[in-house]
């Protein structure tokens, strides 16, 4: 987890990347915290751009991706975090929060 700054609280949650056992691997995006209404989970927005060859055009484009919150970093709606691909941890939820961006 060396590339990632380690979250300044301590946990006890299993599927936590810094002080649990959970893996990541993959990809790593960046994008804002739209829902923290469920626990340890949060929805991220990423903001991406898709090229139309046909028109010579970027579009812009979004998806909404259901990622861990371990207790230790606590993302809350409005929050600019980086989210990291894991092993799927339930059938929608294969991300993991694992820093708040300043
Ligand atoms: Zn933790």
């Amino acid at each position: 987890m060396g590339r990632f700054k380690p979250p300044e609280n301590e946990c006890d949650d299993p599927r936590c990347p810094f002080h649990g056992h959970l893996k990541i691997r993959g990809k790593v995006l960046e994008g804002v915290v739209v829902s923290d209404k469920m626990s340890k989970t949060v929805i991220v927005k990423v903001e991406y751009l898709k090229y139309y060859p046909k028109y010579e055009r970027y579009a812009r484009m979004h998806s909404r991706i259901p990622a861990h919150n371990p207790p230790c970093i606590n993302a809350k709606v409005g929050d600019r975090v980086r989210i990291a691909e894991c092993r799927p941890l339930s059938k929608t939820k294969a991300f993991v929060v694992v820093e708040k961006v300043e």
